[in-house]
């Protein structure tokens, strides 16, 4: 993986190219309060955790909502990457995802699951 192009690609992905439907702007607005060690270790491989690729919620239950699991784009090749546990968070190569349209060499990751509270 390539943490600088990585970080490179994070700096200059607009927000208004982000998904602005209630459940992912629910998990941008508390991902990172809620999970500091998460976002910590993704900024680790030059991931904003901010500006996820594909979010898969389940419907807010009593003020909590559920992502099943939470996609990011990493650029290189996933040759060095190693799946981790992080407070209890499995980071990992996601198996299938929507197409990326990015021509660079990359690979999708897959965060799950993550539990934040309802606040859109
Ligand atoms: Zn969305």
């Amino acid at each position: 993986m390539d943490i600088i192009k990585t970080e490179n690609y994070y700096r200059t992905l607009n927000g208004n190219r982000l998904c602005s439907c209630d459940y992912c702007r629910n998990y941008y607005k508390e991902v990172k309060e809620t999970y500091p060690e998460l976002s910590d270790y993704l900024v680790g491989m030059g991931v904003d955790v901010e500006k996820p690729f594909e979010t898969m919620p389940l419907e807010p239950y009593e003020g909590i909502i559920e992502y099943i699991a939470v996609q990011y784009i990493v650029m290189g090749n996933a040759t060095v990457f190693k799946s981790a546990d992080v407070n209890g968070i499995h980071i990992d190569i996601a198996n299938s995802h929507p197409e990326t349209d990015i021509d660079e060499e990359h690979f999708v990751i897959e965060i799950s699951p993550i539990r934040l509270k309802w606040t859109v």
